[in-house]
C-alpha cells in the first residue's frame, strides 16, 4: 500500500523575538521568526536574506544550536506533514520539522515503528537528524543508520537530494552538521515492525557489566532496547534493563503513551532524588523497584513515546535539568567510568542518572560521535543558574571532555558549549573536512548557531559578519563567586 498525502502551505513571520532552550539558560535574541509551512517558503528565506539564519527545531538542543544574535530563525515546527508511507519498503518520507511522536501516531495503524530515535518522542526530526541522534536500541546506533535520503535547502536556495552514493559528502555532512550544511527539509527513513516486547530487568555491580554485556546482550537480535543505569552518588551498582521480543500478551492496553499522562508522582521522585537528603538512595531503594515492579509487555511504539514533560522542574529559574554525554569504544567502559565518577565526585555535581547506551559504528558521518563501536554515557543532572553555577559546570565538562579524549572518545555536542576548540578537535577529527564542505556550500557564513560561532573559523568575512568566539574566551570571562563552587542545587 502507497499513501500519498497533499499538502497546504501558509506561512507565518514574526517580528523580534528571544530564542531558548529547555534548559532556559540561552536567550538569544533573534532579527525574526519565519515559520515555514512549504518547502518553497524555505528557499525563498534562504534565498532572500543573504546572512545570516539560524534552524530550530524542538529546541531541546542546550546551548544555543538553535539560535544567534540577530540572525533570521527559521522555526521548523509546522513544516511537519507526513509526504509518503510506503508500507511494503517499510519507509516514510516526513517534511522535517514533524516530530517523532506525530510519525508514531501515523505508522502505528499500521503496525510500524521507528528505527532509531532518542528516549523520548518530543524532538523533531530535522534537529534529531542534525545531531545524529541515538537511542536504547540494540544492534543499531546513529540515527544516520536508519536513513535513506534526505532533501536539502542550501545556501544559494538550491535544493538537493543527499543519499549515500548521490551527494554523499552533504548526506554526510548535514547528518550530525548542526544546520551547517542548510535545511534538511525532508527525509526519508526506514522503519521496523512494532513488536511487542517484554521488560526485564536485575541489577548488578558495575563491574560486572561490560562481560554481562558481551555475553547476554551484544548481537541478539530479540533484544530491542537495552540500556544499564548506573546509581549516584557511589555508582558502584548497575539498573540492567532490557525489552525483548515476545509473543505475550500485554499488560498495557495503551498502543503509545496517552499524551496527557498526569507526571506529578514523577515530578516528585526527581525533586526527592535532586534535593532531598538521602534522595539518591530513596530512588534507588525505594523508587526504581516501584518503577520496575511486576511484569510489563508493552508494544515498541509505545515504550518508544515518552514524554519530556515527565522531567520539566516546577520552575527552571534558579536551577535547571541539564545533560551531558560522552562516547567511549566498548572495550574502555571499565577504565573510563572510573576516572567519570571520580570527576562527578570531586565537583560534587548533582548527578540524577548515568544511563549507558551502546551504539554500533557511525558509516561515514563527517562530525561522528561513534567512530568505532561505542556505549554512550548519558549523564542526567542538575546544576545552578548562577554565573558561578556554570562556570563550575564549565570546569568540570572540559575534565570529562580531557578523559573521554584519552580513551579515543567524543563528548556529544547539543549540549552546553564548554569544550574547547583543541578538545572539539581532538573529538571530532574530521572538523576540517567538514569546515572545507561548509565553506564550499556555505561561502558567506549564512547557516550559523552558537555551535558554529564557537568552533567554525571561517577566513574572509566583513568584521560585521564574524562569529561571536571560542568558548574558552566567555569562561575566562565568567566572574567566579567564591563560596558556591561546591554547593549542591
Ligand atoms: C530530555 C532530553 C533527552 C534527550 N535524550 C537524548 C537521547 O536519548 N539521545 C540523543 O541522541 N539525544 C538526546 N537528547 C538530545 C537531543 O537529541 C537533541 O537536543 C536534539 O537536537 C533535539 O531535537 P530538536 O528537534 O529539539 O532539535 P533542536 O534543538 O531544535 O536543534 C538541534 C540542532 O539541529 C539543527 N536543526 C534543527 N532542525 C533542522 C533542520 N530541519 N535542518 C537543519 N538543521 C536543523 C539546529 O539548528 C540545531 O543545531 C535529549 C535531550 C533532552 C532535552
Amino acid at each position: 500500500m502507497r499513501l500519498s498525502l497533499f499538502l497546504f502551505a501558509s506561512a507565518s513571520t514574526f517580528a523580534q523575538g528571544v530564542i531558548n532552550d529547555v534548559t532556559q539558560l540561552n536567550p538569544i535574541p533573534v532579527a525574526r521568526v519565519v515559520t515555514p509551512t512549504s518547502i518553497e517558503q524555505i528557499v525563498a528565506e534562504v534565498k532572500a536574506n543573504p546572512c545570516p539564519i539560524s534552524i530550530g527545531g524542538g529546541r531541546f538542543s542546550m546551548g544555543g544550536q538553535t539560535a544567534t544574535q540577530g540572525a533570521l530563525q527559521l522555526d521548523m515546527r509546522q513544516f511537519d506533514r507526513v509526504i509518503d508511507l510506503d508500507r511494503q519498503k517499510k519507509e516514510i518520507t516526513v517534511q522535517a520539522g514533524i516530530t517523532w511522536r506525530k510519525i508514531q501516531e501515523f505508522i502505528d495503524p499500521h503496525q510500524l515503528s521507528l528505527q532509531v530515535m532518542q528516549s523520548y518522542a518530543n524532538f523533531t526530526v530535522g534537529g534529531a537528524l542534525s545531531v545524529n541522534a541515538h537511542g536504547r536500541y540494540m544492534g543499531m546506533g546513529p540515527a544516520v543508520l536508519s536513513v535513506k535520503s534526505i532533501r536539502l535547502v542550501l545556501a544559494n536556495g538550491d535544493v538537493v537530494l543527499a543519499t549515500p552514493d548521490t551527494n554523499r559528502e552533504l548526506f554526510y555532512g548535514a547528518i550530525g552538521g548542526y544546520g551547517a550544511m542548510g535545511v534538511i527539509a525532508e527525509a526519508t527513513l526506514r522503519l521496523a515492525d512494532n513488536v511487542k516486547v517484554e521488560r526485564r530487568t536485575q541489577l548488578m555491580p558495575f563491574t560486572a557489566y561490560a562481560d554481562y554485556f558481551q555475553k547476554q546482550v551484544r548481537g541478539k537480535t530479540d533484544i530491542i532496547f537495552h540500556n544499564a543505569d548506573m546509581y549516584p552518588d557511589a555508582f558502584e551498582s548497575v539498573r540492567v534493563t532490557s525489552y525483548v521480543k515476545t509473543d505475550k500478551p500485554v499488560t498495557v492496553a495503551d498502543r503509545l503513551i496517552p499524551i496527557d499522562r498526569d507526571y506529578r508522582t514523577l515530578h516528585w521522585m526527581h525533586l526527592v532524588n535532586s534535593e532531598w537528603p538521602g534522595g539518591k538512595l530513596m530512588r534507588q531503594f525505594f523508587g526504581e523497584p516501584f518503577l520496575n515492579r511486576g511484569e510489563k509487555v508493552v508494544w515498541r511504539n509505545y515504550e518508544a513515546s515518552y514524554n519530556v514533560q515527565e522531567l520539566e522542574p516546577a520552575s527552571r529559574e534558579k536551577s535547571t535539568y541539564v545533560l551531558q554525554e560522552f562516547f567511549i569504544p566498548v572495550g574502555d567502559l571499565n577504565s573510563f567510568a572510573p576516572k567519570m565518577v571520580q570527576i562527578l565526585q570531586r565537583h560534587n555535581v548533582n548527578t540524577i542518572n548515568i544511563s549507558i547506551r551502546h551504539a554500533y559504528p557511525d558509516p561515514g558521518t563527517l562530525l561522528a560521535w561513534a567512530r568505532e563501536e561505542v556505549f554512550a554515557f548519558v549523564l542526567y543532572y542538575k546544576q545552578g543558574t548562577s554565573h558561578a553555577d556554570r562556570h563550575e559546570v564549565a570546569m568540570w565538562t572540559r575534565e570529562l571532555i580531557d578523559a573521554a579524549i584519552a580513551h579515543r572518545g567524543a563528548y556529544y555536542l547539543p549540549y552546553q558549549i564548554w569544550g574547547t576548540d583543541q578538545q572539539f578537535h581532538k573529538a571530532y577529527p574530521r572538523a576540517d573536512e567538514f569546515f572545507a564542505l561548509k565553506a564550499k556550500v556555505d561561502p558567506t557564513y549564512k547557516f550559523r548557531n552558537k555551535l558554529w560561532d564557537a568552533y567554525y573559523h571561517p577566513v574572509n568575512l566583513p568584521a560585521s559578519q564574524a562569529p561571536s568566539g571560542d568558548p574558552a574566551e566567555r569562561l575566562a570571562k565568567t566572574p567566579i563567586t567564591s563560596g558556591t563552587r561546591r554547593r549542591r542545587i
